[in-house]
C-alpha cells in the first residue's frame, strides 16, 4: 500500500498534476501547487459538484465569499474557543500526536479483531451465517465491540471536561508511539488550528485576523442577505467553493491534510423539526453523487459520529478506501441553529426567517454538506491510477479517470510530421476546441503517444494518416480499452461529446 502511494505522489509530479509549493526552496510542508493537469482535474471536479447542486436544484444558490472576514466571526462560531487539536508529545521521541487519534487508532484496531473474526465465522458458515446474531453473541466480538464503545465515550467525555483524563486513557491502554514504542508521554495541550494575520498598516491600528479555517461560515453570516435577494423560500441552500486555512500538526498523507485546501460546501436551510429528514436526504444524495463517479462502490462508507462537535446534533462522514486504508472525505452535519444563533447573538442582528405558510418567524436549522475537493482529487486520481498487463505480457500505465473529470479529451497526433498530415490535425483541432480541452502531439512514435496519454488519462486519442487525406477519416482509439475505429472526421464531436458531457 505504501509503494501504491509512493506511486501516486510521483506520478502527480512526473505528469504535471501536482508540485510541493514553492519547491526551489525544498517546499513548505503540507502545501501543494496544482499544474497544468492538475488545475484541470480539479476544476472539473469543482464543476461537476457545482452543476449538481446548483445548477440542478431550483432552490440551491452560488455564493463566493471573502476568505477574510470581521474577526467576531469566529468568536461566535466557536472556532476561536473550540477549534483546537489536543497534542500530546512522546517525551522521549519527541514526536507529537493528536491525543484523539491516537486512542481512536486503538479503537480501530479492536474492530479489525471483531471484524476478523466475523469474516473467519463467515467462511465457516456461509450461506448459514447470520452477521446480527453473530455479533451480538459470539464472546470474543462482543468483548471488542464492547470494549471500544466503552473507550470511545470515555475519549469523548476527556475531549469535553478535562483533558488529561485523555492522557490517563493513552497511558492505561498502553498505547506506544506509532513510529518508536516509547510510552512516555507529556501532558495533552490544546492548540488553535487557525492561521492569524493583521489587517491594516500601522502597528497600533492593525486589526487581528484570521485566514477562514472553513468557508461555512461565509454562508451563514449572508444567509438573510441571499435570502431576501434571491427571494428564497425555505428549505433552500446556499453553495459555495473556495480556499480555507489550517494549521495542521500531523500532515503527513500529500493533498489529504494540507494547511492551504479547497472545501466544497452547501449549508441547506431548513424548518426547525424538519432537519432530521434532509440529514437523511442529503447522506443519500451525497453519496449516490459520488457513485455517479464509477470509482466502485466497495470504495465507500459511511461512519456515524459517535462523538458530535458542539454545533451538531448528528453527523457523519463519507469514507473513501484511500490508499492509506479508509478515511474521511466528506462530512454531512446536522448544525441546529446553532450558528445563525450565535451569529444573530454577537452581531445584534436577527438572522430570522418569515415562514408565510405557517406565518411564523424562526431561525432556520441547517444541515451542511462539506466535502474536501483536495481530497477529492485524491480519491479519483488514486484509484484511477492503474498498472495494466497486457495480452503481450508488456505493462502500461492508465490513468482510467472518469472521461468527465480527464484534464485533456482528446489528443490529436499526425502518425507523420510530414505530408501535410500536421496540418489536418491541426484544423481538426481549431474545430474541437470549442467545445473540449484538446491537445496536439507529433514527438515520438505514435505508440509511445498513446501511452503518454494514457498516462495523463486522456480518454481519447485521434490520429491522422494517409488515408485520412483520401477520405477525410481517421482512428479513435480508447483509452480504456485500446480499442481503435475508423470515423468520419465529422463524427468526432458526437464521438467525444457523448462520453465526457457531465
Ligand atoms: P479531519 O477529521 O480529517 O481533520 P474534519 O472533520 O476536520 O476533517 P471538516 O471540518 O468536516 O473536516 O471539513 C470538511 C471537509 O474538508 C473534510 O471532509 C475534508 O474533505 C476537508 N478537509 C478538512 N481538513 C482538510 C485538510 N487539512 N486538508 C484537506 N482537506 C481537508
Amino acid at each position: 500500500q505504501e509503494d501504491i502511494f509512493k506511486n501516486v505522489v510521483s506520478h502527480a509530479k512526473e505528469y504535471g498534476f501536482i508540485f510541493p509549493s514553492s519547491e526551489v526552496y525544498d517546499g513548505l510542508s503540507a502545501v501543494y501547487d496544482y499544474a497544468q493537469n492538475g488545475v484541470e482535474l480539479k476544476k472539473n471536479i469543482r464543476e461537476y459538484w457545482w452543476k449538481s447542486m446548483v445548477q440542478m436544484n431550483e432552490n440551491i444558490v452560488g455564493l463566493d465569499a471573502a476568505i477574510l472576514m470581521h474577526p467576531t466571526t469566529w468568536k461566535a462560531s466557536g472556532h476561536v474557543d473550540a477549534f483546537n487539536d489536543p497534542l500530546i508529545d512522546n517525551k522521549d521521541s519527541k514526536k507529537r500526536y493528536r491525543a484523539d487519534t491516537l486512542v481512536e487508532d486503538y479503537c480501530k484496531k479492536l474492530e479489525d479483531k471483531a471484524k476478523k473474526e466475523i469474516d473467519k465465522a463467515k467462511a465457516r458458515f456461509g450461506d448459514a451465517f447470520n452477521e446480527e446474531e453473530f455479533v451480538t453473541t459470539n464472546a470474543r466480538v462482543v468483548e471488542y465491540l464492547g470494549k471500544k464503545k466503552e473507550i470511545l465515550s470515555r475519549l469523548a467525555k476527556g475531549m469535553t471536561d478535562d483533558l488529561q483524563d485523555v492522557k490517563a486513557l493513552i497511558e492505561e491502554l498502553g498505547i506506544a508511539d506509532p513510529e518508536t514504542g516509547s510510552k512516555n508521554w507529556t501532558d495533552v495541550k490544546q492548540f488553535n488550528l487557525m492561521f492569524g494575520t493583521k489587517l491594516g498598516a500601522s502597528a497600533e491600528s492593525a486589526m487581528d485576523l484570521y485566514l477562514r479555517p472553513e468557508t461555512a461560515q461565509g454562508i451563514f453570516v449572508n444567509f438573510l442577505n441571499v435570502q431576501k435577494s434571491g427571494r428564497m423560500k425555505v428549505p433552500f441552500g446556499i453553495a459555495q467553493t473556495g480556499k480555507a486555512f489550517r494549521n495542521e500538526i500531523v500532515a503527513r498523507q500529500f493533498i489529504f491534510r494540507m494547511r492551504e485546501f479547497e472545501q466544497m460546501e452547501m449549508q441547506f436551510f431548513v424548518r426547525p423539526g424538519e432537519e432530521m429528514k434532509w440529514y437523511h436526504h442529503w447522506k443519500d444524495t451525497r453519496l449516490k453523487w459520488h457513485l455517479s463517479l464509477g470509482l466502485g462502490k466497495e470504495n465507500y462508507r459511511f461512519h456515524d459520529h459517535e462523538k458530535l462537535a458542539h454545533y451538531a446534533n448528528a453527523a457523519a462522514d463519507i469514507e473513501f478506501n484511500f490508499p492509506f486504508g479508509f478515511k474521511e472525505l466528506e462530512g454531512i452535519h446536522s448544525r441546529t441553529d446553532f450558528d445563525l444563533k450565535a451569529h444573530e447573538k454577537y452581531s445584534g442582528r436577527k438572522l430570522q426567517y418569515f415562514d408565510a405558510e405557517l406565518n411564523e418567524n424562526y431561525v432556520p436549522y441547517v444541515v451542511e454538506t462539506s466535502v474536501g475537493l483536495d481530497r477529492m482529487f485524491l480519491a479519483v486520481f488514486a484509484t484511477s491510477l492503474q498498472e495494466e498487463t497486457l495480452e503481450d505480457g508488456s505493462t502500461r500505465t492508465v490513468l482510467k479517470l472518469p472521461a468527465v473529470l480527464a484534464p485533456t479529451k482528446a489528443a490529436v497526433l499526425p502518425l507523420v510530421k510530414k505530408d501535410g498530415l500536421p496540418e489536418v490535425s491541426r484544423k481538426i483541432i481549431e474545430d474541437l476546441k470549442w467545445d473540449f480541452n484538446v491537445a496536439y502531439d507529433e514527438k515520438d512514435a505514435v505508440g509511445r503517444r498513446y501511452r503518454r496519454q494514457d498516462a495523463l488519462g486522456t480518454p481519447f486519442c485521434i490520429t491522422v494518416d494517409h488515408q485520412t487525406l483520401e477520405d477525410e477519416t481517421v482512428t479513435i482509439r480508447h483509452r480504456d480499452t485500446m480499442k481503435q475505429d475508423r470515423v468520419k472526421i465529422t463524427e468526432l464531436r458526437g464521438i467525444i461529446e457523448n462520453e465526457v458531457s457531465m
